[in-house]
């Protein structure tokens, strides 16, 4: 029994989790990567090393949590009255977003000669935006935009290299006279968002070809960024732009920030209202065609919604096994406790079954003329977006509880985690409308089930239970396409259950036969009581949780 009765040296409470490797000392994210990256997986992860080293360093994880402790200013105008629209942010912002940037985390892949830049970027995104969440937004953005420009070859040449940039260079600036851009969406408004058909932004076409844009976005995101790919009703119908805050002619484009949102989580974030005042637009596609457009856009922040969410949880199930095998309770580390060594096995085979499928989307945008690559990725991404953002609070939640009292500790960092976990569901298409997503899929790309059937075969014969529950599955779409209507109410549990098949194949063909052994039983074969830590007896709960501990 100790004698320091104010413990003022305390005693078992745990190192924090810092100097370690985010991606190498990471052995479920590692797996995932050498997964999809075959042959060159070892180059992969070496040209993530210093990325690894610097997510686990003490620095990165404080700047993160001053960027959030310290939210984005809005200053609408100056001191005497003139309208600036800036956003003020805390230097730690600046430090991540830069680090972020020069880690290629941006656009960079569009533009790389590297192999499997995209699934590079994709598991350096998960070791990195967890530190920081609120910034994985503008960067997000930026890399979506490219896919959506390209619908344009001229603005595509226009913007794709200083999007593509390593180079975070801050400031209203005439864009070309910048090193590197940021790009944002404005989609939402009042009156609906994800109906956006309901858009009242009007573009009136000038003379020289460009538009005008009057009207507001609800939600805008990053709005200090450089460019936004913006929808607005023009004369042929809804259509996309592309806005900057600065015009050809050196003018500010009059966009004006109404406010910023208060938010329950990604604080670090300006997520703003705006307001058009006849602003200055360049047209991205025909008119007419605004959905269809900015749609490359969306597939890429749904991906990263899947991304970002998985980081979430590997961060959080990080956190939680670290702690819990270094703190004793009645007399044995928790790690060893039965119930605990349950809690973080069941939490760890959630985290690596969204990792493996975040991994295996972001494989299938390395090979856009690849037929079945893009079948499965039309499939999979409202499955993976739907399911994998929905369990994100849930684990979020439970390994914050790992951590007793000290886990409901801002300090701790886990509030940071819990606060933003929900968020990468509502916004990209909030639950129901990736859900209804699915549906859509049916009627429109029946080679997308073909595409999903065929990677279930890739497991077929391993577990008898497996293969019953993708027979069922299949029966079920198929019902589901002969009524899409009815099948709207169902949609829900379609989409989940296509998700955890497609996590299933994925851990049974890449991770330890004790994960995918515990994975099918708990959440194919039901074994299991709906909240984590209730892995059957029959499932190596020690060798999980071993696993999911830092190196
Ligand atoms: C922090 C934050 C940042 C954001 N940043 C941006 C941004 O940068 N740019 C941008 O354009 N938007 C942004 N958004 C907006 C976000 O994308 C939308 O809020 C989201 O798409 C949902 O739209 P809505 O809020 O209008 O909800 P609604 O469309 O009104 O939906 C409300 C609910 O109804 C459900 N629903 C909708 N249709 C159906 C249906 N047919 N059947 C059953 N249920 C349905 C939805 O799933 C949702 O749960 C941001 C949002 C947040 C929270």
């Amino acid at each position: 029994m100790s004698t320091d009765v104010f413990q003022r040296n305390p005693i078992n409470q745990p190192r924090p989790l810092v100097g370690h490797n985010a991606v190498r000392g990471d052995a479920g994210l590692v797996a995932a990567v050498r997964a999809q990256a075959g042959d060159h997986a070892d180059a992969l992860l070496d040209s993530l090393d210093e990325l690894g080293l610097e997510a686990g360093s003490a620095e990165t994880r404080e700047h993160g949590m001053l960027a959030n402790e310290h939210p984005p200013a809005l200053r609408p105008v100056d001191r005497f009255g003139t309208r600036i629209d800036e956003v003020e942010f805390h230097p730690s912002w600046h430090h991540m977003m830069s680090r972020g940037i020069a880690h290629g985390l941006g656009a960079t892949p569009w533009v790389s000669d590297e192999p499997l830049p995209h699934l590079r970027r994709a598991a350096g995104y998960i070791a990195w935006t967890p530190l920081e969440p609120g910034h994985g937004c503008p960067i997000t953005m930026t890399y979506a935009s490219v896919p959506a420009l390209r619908s344009d070859d001229a603005l595509a040449k226009e913007w794709t290299d200083l999007l593509a940039s390593t180079s975070y260079d801050f400031g209203l600036r005439e864009p070309h006279t910048k090193r590197g851009l940021l790009a944002g969406m404005g989609m939402t408004e009042k009156q609906g968002g994800s109906d956006v058909r309901t858009n009242v932004t009007r573009a009136d076409r000038q003379d020289d070809g460009s538009y005008r844009l009057t009207g507001h976005k609800w939600f805008t995101s990053a709005p200090m960024n450089d460019l936004f790919l913006v929808l607005a009703q023009a004369p042929d119908g809804l259509s996309c732009f592309v806005v900057p805050r600065i015009c050809p002619d050196g003018t500010r484009n009059p966009v004006h920030i109404v406010r910023l949102k208060e938010k329950l989580g990604n604080r670090s974030n300006a997520s703003s209202e705006l307001e058009f005042h006849g602003a200055y637009a360049q047209r991205l596609g025909d008119e007419g065609n605004g959905v269809r457009t900015i749609l490359e856009m969306v597939a890429a922040t749904r991906l990263d919604c899947v991304l970002g969410s998985a980081a979430l949880m590997r961060r959080a199930v990080a956190e939680a096994s670290w702690h819990v095998s270094q703190r004793a309770a009645f007399g044995a580390t928790l790690i060893d406790q039965p119930a605990m060594t349950n809690v973080i096995a069941d939490l760890a085979l959630e985290s690596e079954a969204a990792t493996h499928l975040a991994l295996r989307l972001a494989r299938a945008v390395e090979q856009p003329h690849d037929e079945h690559e893009m079948a499965l990725r039309r499939m999979a991404l409202p499955l993976a977006k739907f399911w994998v953002c929905k369990r994100t609070p849930t684990v979020t939640v439970e390994a914050m509880e790992c951590l007793g009292g000290n886990g409901y500790a801002e300090e701790s960092g886990m509030p940071l985690l819990v606060r933003e976990s929900p968020l990468n569901s509502i916004w990209e298409g909030s639950g129901n409308v990736n859900a209804l997503d699915l549906l859509r899929v049916l009627a429109k790309s029946p080679d997308a089930v073909e595409a999903w059937r065929r990677e279930m075969a890739c497991v077929a014969g391993e577990y008898e239970v497996l293969d019953r529950a993708v027979d069922s599955a299949l029966s079920d779409l198929q019902a589901a396409s002969s009524d899409l209507v009815t099948a709207q109410g169902r949609a829900r549990s379609l989409t989940a259950r296509l998700a955890v098949l497609l996590q299933a194949s994925l851990l049974v063909q890449h991770s330890t036969g004790e994960v995918a052994d515990a994975f099918v039983a708990s959440r194919v074969a039901g074994e299991w009581d709906g909240v984590y830590g209730t892995l059957p007896a029959s499932a190596d709960v020690r060798s999980i949780a071993r696993r999911a501990l830092p190196a």
